[in-house]
């Protein structure tokens, strides 16, 4: 037998006795009827549920798993039977990790480790990752010979935008070289045992579950999904043991290549496990092996420019200088000239800067375009990339937009030689690779004088801003000519498609109609293309033909037919990504609503997880629809059904931000005041009956309306 299938069925049966142990022993301490789950999913042990359809719900559900798992170890000297091995190992670990939380357990609050990543955070991933703005995702464990070679490692992918997930003790060797972990700083340390690893294959295999469509059960499409549109690798620090050995093997069954820095010599089998000793390589080679390409800008400023520092946080002892709203006149502004007007690549500073001895100062970041193709309706679309591109700054926080904002800047970026040029030069570079299908010319003044700040503001900004909202206001899906497909999300939901509409943005919140539109422009053969609405079938369920035609050729044949405005019938497709999902409440005639971020029960017995796992991967399923926040205050909201009166339920949170809007809405279309006071959230219901109970009370037009079915 070869040393390496040795050393994986090695790994594989060791797993497997302690898998067999571990089982025997949770059941004899807490009996075979006692629940168990991973927090917050709805996929259950997601490895077992996605390879063979079983739903592990109590831990007399698992000896028979345990079966599985050793019926996949066959000790046969073939790599592809010992590949299966390695996801026999993946299975035991999963055991092994959901044993944890036996017992209501909370096995990870005291690591430094996160544990089992919840679904709303797969979902929030989506665009992200189909954008390109994370283009892969890194696995990193092991312990290093030095902390320094972790964080090269990590930083390198961390500048890169990669998502690192890091298991064993290279996580405190990371820290200790000083490198900043969380998701939004794209390093997430998921725990110290070798099993933790499966926490993030089981986001691979819930994201086909998830965005793919994959049906439980289905294990050839399932490691097709995670080989072809999952971008991850793996890279082991320090010595190898073969339980690390047969846990890679599982990761090559999926189709994650392995990088390891210990000399395998001849267990190297290439384009699947190879081996890199010189860790400024290490990156290098492991994105080559995954084939990820990544865009590195090279800007002329002081500081690295990466969408991981996006998250970055700088409190008050780090800070240098900050503009805020609330101190200093405040104001951004993409506004469009004639070529003639302005000067190309023209940056000035119109004021102090910031090493003038101040920590506060006022702020209007001014910026100037033109283009043959330019449209005013690409200034807002534009503008609203600055939070973006100031953010990608190391050392730089932007939160916020239009007249208010707060910009922070770090000491440690001051020191670097950061100054108010390279803002400009920030702004001018991205703008002129971002959008230069529509920009030929753009120059930057940045004024930092009140008095020239406030009178741009007073000026040019605020009646900018007001006349984009009274446009963007008067814009119905009446009043526009035609809508957009956007087809992004398909690189992980193949044959999903959303239609945009000035009424309804697309699911993920991210695409709005002038998105799409600016999107069509800049890339007129990209993911949003024009679908003209001339022949209309059915105004009030939103039913069009060329949308019809639409959605079956950009889903490839998958779908036949979508209405924009009905949650019943043929509704629009889910992909996974959506920032909240309406599921119907039968006893109160309604909808519920509730967003990604919500934690708790809703009064449908199902949570956001739960709920949103009822849809998705470009399917329709009538009832049940993802879409985004800004959609709830829509006219066109259930609009077949009766519209936003449709509305029994939502978390507090999400009632309060969409308030103001909604109430608006409810008074147009129902002649309601303060229609959000009739609508339920967790601190009055969270089943049913209460909530029926409070709608009665309240008489909400729902319980009056035609029944939902
Ligand atoms: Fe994905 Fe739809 Fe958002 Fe496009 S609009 S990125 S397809 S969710
Ligand atoms: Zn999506």
């Amino acid at each position: 037998m070869s040393a390496l299938t040795d050393l994986i069925y090695a790994g594989s049966n060791a797993v497997a006795g302690l898998t067999a142990g571990a089982v025997n022993d949770a059941i004899a301490k807490y009996g075979a009827d006692t629940p168990i789950s991973f927090p917050d999913t709805a996929y259950y042990f997601p490895t077992i549920y996605a390879a063979t359809g079983v739903k592990v719900k109590a831990l007399g559900d698992l000896p028979a798993c345990v079966d599985v798992l050793k019926s996949l170890i066959t000790n046969k000297d073939d790599i592809g039977a010992a590949l299966n091995a390695g996801l026999a190992t993946a299975v035991g670990a999963e055991i092994i990790e959901g044993l944890k939380y036996a017992d209501g357990a909370q096995p990870y609050a005291e690591e430094s480790g996160i544990g089992f990543v919840p679904d709303p955070i797969i979902r929030s991933l989506g665009v992200p990752l189909v954008t390109g703005d994370i283009p892969g995702v890194a696995v990193v464990l092991g312990k290093a010979d030095s902390a320094e070679a972790v964080a090269k490692v990590v930083k390198d992918y961390q500048s890169k935008g990669i998502l690192t997930f890091m298991i064993g003790d290279c996580i405190e060797q990371a820290l200790e070289a000083g490198v900043k972990m969380g998701l939004e700083l794209r390093v997430v340390p998921l725990g110290h045992d070798v099993t933790s690893v499966i926490h993030v294959v089981t986001v691979a295999i819930r994201a086909a579950l998830i965005f793919g469509n994959v049906q439980p059960g289905d294990l050839n499409a399932l490691l097709k999904y995670t080989k072809d549109r999952v971008p991850a690798f793996v890279n082991t620090f320090g010595a190898l043991n073969e339980v690390v050995v047969s846990a890679g093997a599982g990761a090559i069954a999926l189709g994650f290549p392995v990088v390891v820095d210990q000399d395998i010599g001849e267990l190297q089998v290439p384009g699947a496990l190879e081996y890199e000793g010189n860790h400024e390589e290490t990156a290098k080679r492991s994105l080559s092996l995954r084939n990820i390409h990544i865009k590195v800008k090279e800007l002329p400023i002081p500081v690295a420019f990466a969408a991981a520092f996006e998250g970055e946080i700088i409190r008050k002892a780090d800070m240098k200088v900050e503009f805020w709203s609330s101190k200093n006149t405040t104001c951004e502004l993409v506004t469009t000239r004639s070529m003639d007007e302005i000067e190309d690549h023209k940056i000035t500073v119109d004021g102090p800067d910031i090493d003038s001895g101040d920590v506060e100062y006022a702020l209007a970041t001014y910026i100037e375009v033109a283009g043959a193709k330019m449209q005013k309706d690409f200034e807002s679309v534009i503008e609203r990339k600055i939070h973006a591109w100031f953010n990608y700054m190391e050392g730089v926080m932007h939160t916020g937009q239009r007249n208010q904002f707060r910009i922070r800047i770090s000491n440690d970026a001051y020191d670097k030689g950061l100054r108010m040029k390279h803002f400009g030069e920030v702004l001018y570079n991205m703008i002129m690779d971002e959008f230069d299908a529509v920009v030929d010319k753009c120059q930057v003044t940045l004024v930092t004088d009140p008095e020239k700040a406030t009178k741009i503001l007073k000026e040019e900004a605020m009646p900018a801003y007001n006349a984009r909202d009274d446009r963007l206001s008067s814009m119905t899906d009446e009043s526009v000519d035609q809508f957009y497909t956007c087809i992004l999300c398909q690189s992980f939901a193949p044959s999903h498609c959303c239609v945009v509409t000035p009424e309804r943005l697309g699911l993920c919140g991210a695409v709005s109609w002038l998105d799409a539109k600016a999107t069509n422009e800049l890339d007129p053969s990209g993911p949003c293309q024009i679908v003209p609405k001339d022949h209309i079938i059915d105004e009030n369920i939103g039913r069009w033909e060329e949308v019809n035609d639409a959605v079956k050729k950009y889903s490839q044949g998958a779908l036949e037919s979508v209405t924009l405005y009905s949650i019943m019938e043929d509704p629009m497709t889910s992909c996974g990504c959506f920032e909240c999902i309406c599921g119907i409440e039968p006893l109160s005639n309604g909808v519920v609503i509730v967003n990604r971020e919500f934690k708790g029960m809703t009064p449908t017995g199902m949570t956001f997880g739960e709920l949103a796992s009822m849809t998705g991967g470009g399917v329709q399923t009538p009832g049940f629809m993802g879409h985004g926040r800004h959609f709830i205050a829509s006219h066109k909201f259930a609009a077949a059904e009766g519209g936003v009166g449709r509305i029994v339920w939502m978390p507090k949170e999400l009632k309060d931000d969409v308030a103001v809007r909604l109430n608006k809405t409810a008074k147009e279309m129902l002649g309601i005041d303060n229609f959000v006071d009739m609508i339920g959230d967790e601190t009055i219901a969270e089943d049913a009956e209460t909530l029926l109970t409070f709608l009665t009370e309240k008489g909400h037009p729902a319980l009056t309306m035609n029944p939902l079915m």
